[in-house]
């Protein structure tokens, strides 16, 4: 595509005409190919924050970012292809745990996760915490594991779905990141190439979330469920609670560890149970496994108790170069650990959680600036939840820090992030689903 042509479908835009599928499709081919310059991109992805697309539109550009590189095809496996996609939160390991879950139950998951993102935590690091664990398999590699284990937690390769790489980085950096036209292409048109049948989105809300603002999320998901309908994905979406820390755990070995935990049946977290049995049952009957909601929470609950999940897990970490007995194996740890005390009595009446996920930052458990390195032993353990009564002295949670300095610093920001009152407050829901 020349120069030329890309300057008229970016002022097409940028005035408020449409684009039809042809046109995305090339716009997608010469993102993908290098040929459109990061410029070029920045003043399209503006000109989608301004003008907006239609629902049509919106499709037809996921579909096109889909089609800019290698899509995975999956037809001969003996099950359906589930998915989840969760928009990040703090101690959010359910994917860890869900994979192996639904592979154990019957379902195939190539699932194609990210990078610790601002305040919240990233898949891939927490599995990088395994010694080994290749998260950038070939392709050989990747069709294998799935077809043999059922699950494979992986990266983004470079030829899956090049030009929303290419997008992604120049959104970071052109003030477009938030814009929900762009994050439900960038999102879908993944879910997409990966061969996904079935997906399970989980929208965060709550002060943890990054988009805390309720009718933002909603409107995200309606988007995301026109744009499904459009391609045969099957899609439910949850409503989950980012008013506190998901697991008890926020940190990338220390997540992995509460994940282990739970699949070996002693879990630490009842939150993060519930939620990783809810979404696996949904994603069972979506994927035809299970005939309703008792006949899947009950496989789910079956797959979990007897060790098929946990045995799932093992055998995909042995699988894709981690350790051999990955429930045998001594994660790495932090030398300082210390309880951090609350300095009055009182219900957890709110827990600002970005700011817990920034503490976990602080400490070296996630970055900055994207090549930066990550400590994956530190962050916070025995989080307290909200609701929970608290004397004065007991712990808000553990932190594990590199130095007596950094784990100072991190209780000062703990004791600032939570709130104590004489009441206990109003439990919200810990999920709830987008209805229609
Ligand atoms: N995750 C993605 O892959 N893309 C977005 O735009 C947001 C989250």
């Amino acid at each position: 595509m020349s120069g030329v042509i890309a300057a008229s479908l970016i002022r097409a835009k940028r005035d408020g005409r449409r684009l039809d599928a042809a046109q995305w499709q090339a716009l997608a081919q010469g993102i993908g190919s290098g040929e459109w310059s990061d410029g070029q991109i920045g003043a399209l992805a503006m000109a989608i924050a301004w003008r907006g697309l239609d629902a049509d539109e919106c499709r037809d550009f996921t579909f096109a970012l889909r089609d800019s590189g290698r899509c995975l095809r999956w037809s001969d496996l003996p099950g359906p292809v589930l998915d989840k996609h969760s928009t990040g939160g703090v101690g959010d390991c359910v994917s860890l745990a869900l994979a192996p879950l639904l592979a154990a139950c019957g379902g195939f998951v190539p699932m194609i996760s990210g990078r610790g993102l601002g305040h919240t935590g990233g898949t891939l690091d927490k599995l990088e915490s395994l010694p080994g664990y290749d998260v950038n398999p070939d392709p050989a590699r990747l069709a294998k594991v799935v077809r043999e284990v059922g699950c494979a937690i992986v990266g983004q390769s470079a030829d899956l779905v090049p030009a929303d790489r290419r997008l992604y980085a120049v959104r970071d950096i052109s003030g477009t990141v938030d814009v929900p036209e762009l994050i439900v292409a960038s999102i879908l048109s993944k879910k997409l190439a990966g061969g996904a049948q079935a997906l399970l989105l989980d929208i965060k809300t709550g002060s943890g979330a990054q988009t805390p603002d309720v009718a933002a999320a909603e409107a995200l998901a309606r988007r995301m469920q026109a744009v499904a309908e459009g391609s045969g994905l099957q899609l439910a979406v949850m409503f989950s609670d980012m008013g506190q820390v998901l697991g008890a755990a926020a940190g990338n070995a220390l997540e992995v560890r509460g994940v282990l935990d739970l699949l070996a049946g002693h879990p630490h977290c009842p939150r993060l149970r519930a939620l990783v049995l809810a979404q696996a049952a949904r994603l069972l009957q979506l994927g035809g496994i299970a005939q309703d909601e008792a006949d899947a929470l009950c496989r789910a609950e079956r797959a979990l108790a007897s060790g098929a999940a946990a045995e799932r897990f093992a055998r995909m970490v042995a699988a894709l170069g981690g350790p051999a007995d990955v429930f045998a194996h001594a994660l790495p740890q932090a030398p300082v650990q210390r309880a951090v005390a609350a300095q009055a009595a009182g219900f957890v009446a709110a827990i600002d959680v970005r700011a817990l996920g920034e503490a976990v930052v602080d400490l070296g458990g996630g970055r900055r600036r994207p090549d930066a390195a990550i400590d994956p032993t530190v962050g916070l353990e025995e989080v307290v939840g909200r609701g929970q009564w608290l004397d004065a002295g007991a712990s808000l949670a553990i932190v594990h820090a590199r130095s007596e300095a950094d784990a100072e610093r991190a209780a000062a920001q703990l004791r600032a992030a939570f709130t104590l009152a004489e009441v206990p407050p109003a439990q919200a829901p810990l999920w709830r689903w987008l209805q229609g």
